[in-house]
C-alpha cells in the first residue's frame, strides 16, 4: 500500500527532540519502517535541541543545584524546542518523555499511540532534563525497561518502530500481528520451518499433520505453558480474564 491510496489526513508523524538528531532515521530507515516511511505512511522530524540554545557557546546542559555528579538539560532550551515543534502540529499530539523513571511501556500503549496521530519524543542525556519543564508540558513518561540507557534515542527508535509496524498498510501480506507475543495476553508459541530434521531434531508432528484444529490447540497450549513459566504476572494477568476473554 502507498499512501496515495490512504485517506488525506497528515501521515502518522514522530517529531523527536535530540541533542543527537543524526541517530535518526538509523535503524528505522531499513526494512519494514523505512519501506513505510518512503512510501509516506509515516513521518519523521528529528530535532537538534541545541538549535535552541541562546548562548553563543550553544550551551543545553548546566551543573545540579544540590549538587551531585553529571549535568542537568536546561528547562529554557527543551522549553523552546518543544514548542517550535508542539506549535508546529495542528493536532493533539501526546508529549512523550523517554526516561527510566516513566511507566514501562506495553504493546497496549503501541497500539493506543500507533492509532493517534504521532508522538512528539523527547530524548535526555547526561543525569536527565530539569523537572520544571517535564511538568509544565505535563509530559508522559515512558520507561523502555529497567535499565538504564546513555540516552532516550534507542527508546525513542524503538518506541517509533513498534509503532509504525502497527500503521495500516505497513504489514501488508506480512499477516496479522493478532497472534503475537502480548497480543492476547500471552506470548508467542514456537515456530518452526524446513528442514524437517534438523540436528536429530524434529519439527513438532502436530504441525505436519495439516490438522488445522489440532494446530491451533497446540500452539494456544506452548502459549500458555510458555507464558505461566517465563512470565507470572502475565499469566496472572491472563488466566484471571476467564476463558472467555482468550483469543
Ligand atoms: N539519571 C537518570 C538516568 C539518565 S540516563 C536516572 O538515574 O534515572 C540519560 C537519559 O537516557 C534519560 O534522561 C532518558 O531520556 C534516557 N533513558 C535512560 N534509560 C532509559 C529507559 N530505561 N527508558 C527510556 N529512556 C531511558
Amino acid at each position: 500500500m502507498n499512501a496515495r491510496d490512504l485517506p488525506s489526513a497528515a501521515p502518522w508523524t514522530a517529531d523527536v527532540l535530540t541533542l543527537f538528531p543524526e541517530m535518526f532515521p538509523g535503524p528505522l530507515a531499513h526494512s519494514l519502517a523505512g519501506r513505510a516511511l518512503e512510501d509516506g505512511l509515516w513521518r519523521l522530524n528529528a530535532v537538534d535541541i541545541r538549535s535552541f540554545a541562546r548562548d553563543k557557546h550553544r550551551v543545553v546542559d548546566d551543573a545540579p543545584f544540590g549538587g551531585g555528579p553529571g549535568m542537568v538539560m536546561r528547562p529554557d532550551v527543551v522549553d523552546e524546542a518543544l514548542a517550535s515543534v508542539v506549535s508546529a502540529r495542528d493536532d493533539q499530539v501526546p508529549v512523550v518523555f523517554l526516561s527510566p523513571r516513566g511507566t514501562p511501556l506495553t504493546q497496549a500503549r503501541i497500539h493506543a499511540l500507533a492509532e493517534g496521530p504521532g508522538a512528539v519524543m523527547l530524548c535526555g542525556r547526561f543525569e536527565g532534563i530539569d523537572e520544571r519543564v517535564v511538568e509544565a508540558w505535563s509530559m508522559e513518561e515512558i520507561s523502555l525497561g529497567d535499565f538504564v540507557l546513555s540516552g532516550g534515542e534507542p527508546a525513542a527508535i524503538a518506541l517509533i518502530d513498534a509503532c509504525v509496524r502497527l500503521l495500516p498498510g505497513v504489514m501488508g501480506g506480512l499477516g496479522s500481528s493478532e497472534e503475537e507475543s502480548f497480543e492476547g495476553g500471552l506470548l508467542e508459541y514456537p515456530h518452526y520451518t524446513r528442514p524437517r530434521t534438523w540436528r536429530d531434531r524434529e519439527v513438532p508432528e502436530v504441525l505436519i499433520s495439516g490438522h488445522h484444529e489440532k494446530v491451533r490447540a497446540w500452539r494456544l497450549d506452548q502459549a500458555e505453558r510458555i507464558t505461566r513459566e517465563r512470565r507470572p504476572d502475565l499469566w496472572t494477568r491472563y488466566a484471571a480474564q476467564g476463558s472467555g476473554m482468550k483469543r
